[in-house]
């Protein structure tokens, strides 16, 4: 059986990852079953982690990439737990959900750590962010979140990275929600650490994650205290110095799946698929303000893959519902991950167009008539 005699139905993800993939990374699954430990194996580990480096422009003679079986938090925690020096604290500058997982990580290791608070709608406050690194020089690590997948909030990384850089700290950011997607350049955006899992930008499969960063900084971390043996960053790495291989078993067919994606993405190219999601992100605003919906973050902070949707005052209005209604056409749309504002998400993540988005808004304007919503909607303030 070949992948043209297979037809696999083709659904449309607007949620935040996993993405839609073509059937191209689909099928690299199918392959005969090889042990992980065979050289063959190991050779094609060995080009998938220099092809991520160059994902983000990252020299191979600084920089390295280490990878994980595990969806993408497991990133976050490996980072945090694993290059900490003894006696030293953690800055996470906090404006969303996955900067709180971030502190989460820190209360499960019992980690020193600041919890730099700032509103989920809006850009930190750089000023802030210096007086806090001034007043504590036992900040060894600072970490944020490139994208706030919960809102579609982009931080400015790169000015974050450069006070960060000016007190000595060390730098991971979360790119899980834009690695591969929105360009990123480690060096020039003053990145040591970034990290996305498989499913997200490169849109493979899940259960494949990595971290890219500097090598030195993890040689560094060898003698840090250990807090954790499977999400060790520095073991990992040296284990795949020292052979090539993960250190406990790969997930093999993701792997395969990711190298497929990989060739995919370096065929694309950069900017032509950076492009392709602001066209996405571009008819996904235009459906939206055709149906009169508004969104929660100002246009100019958001970060081109996410549009947070405030729900519409309407008695008919029930999420589930209209949830269920494109779901059984094709189309999967997601919650919000906000406490305070009732919201929705359609992201312009995966191997989607615009013609996608046309149709999309075609079901969605069917749905809200058919449980009686008006259109255009409405809001009472
Ligand atoms: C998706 C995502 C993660 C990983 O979440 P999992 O639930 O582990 O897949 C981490 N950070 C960001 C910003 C994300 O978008």
């Amino acid at each position: 059986m070949t992948s043209e005699s297979i037809s696999i139905k083709r659904n449309i993800l607007l949620n935040p990852g996993p993405s839609t993939t073509t059937d191209t990374v689909k099928m690299a699954q199918v392959v005969p079953d090889i042990c992980p430990r065979e050289k063959e194996f190991a050779e094609m580990m060995r080009e998938l982690r220099s092809d991520l480096l160059k994902v983000v422009h990252a020299d191979p003679e600084i920089y390295t990439s280490v990878l994980f079986c595990g969806s993408g938090t497991i990133n976050i925690d490996v980072c945090i737990n694993s290059l900490l020096p003894e006696n030293k604290k953690v800055l996470i500058i906090n404006n969303g959900a996955y900067s709180t997982r971030a502190v989460e990580v820190c209360q499960y290791y019992g980690l020193p750590y600041i919890d730099l608070k700032f509103p989920v709608d809006s850009q930190p406050d750089l000023a802030v962010i210096e007086k806090t690194l001034q007043d504590n020089p036992d900040i060894a690590l600072v970490h944020t979140t490139h994208n706030e997948t919960g809102t579609g909030l982009l931080n400015p990384v790169r000015e974050i990275g450069g006070i960060v850089h000016k007190y000595n700290a060390v730098f991971t950011v979360d790119t899980t929600s834009t690695l591969a997607m929105r360009p990123i350049d480690i060096a020039q955006d003053n990145i040591d650490f970034c990290m996305a899992s498989a499913q997200k930008g490169l849109m493979a499969m899940t259960g494949l994650s990595f971290i890219i960063g500097n090598k030195k900084i993890i040689e560094a971390s060898k003698n840090y205290p250990k807090r954790s043996y499977y999400c060790n960053l520095f073991l990992q790495y040296n284990f795949f110095e020292e052979t090539g291989e993960m250190h406990f078993t790969p997930p093999v067919q993701t792997i395969y799946a990711t190298v497929q994606a990989l060739k995919e993405y370096f065929a694309e190219g950069e900017s032509e698929k950076w492009n392709r999601h602001t066209r996405v992100f571009e008819a996904i605003h235009a459906g939206l303000d055709k149906l009169g919906f508004r969104d929660l973050i100002k246009r100019e902070y958001q970060a081109g893959l996410v549009v947070s949707v405030i729900y519409p005052d309407d008695k008919n209005w029930d999420f589930s519902k209209i949830h269920d209604y494109c779901y059984a056409r094709g189309f999967t749309i997601y919650p919000g991950k906000i406490s305070s504002t009732n919201t929705f998400r359609l992201c312009a993540l995966g191997a989607i167009d615009e013609k996608d988005i046309e149709d999309f808004f075609v079901v969605l304007r069917e749905a809200l008539e058919y449980n009686n919503v008006a259109v255009p909607v409405k809001y009472d303030n």
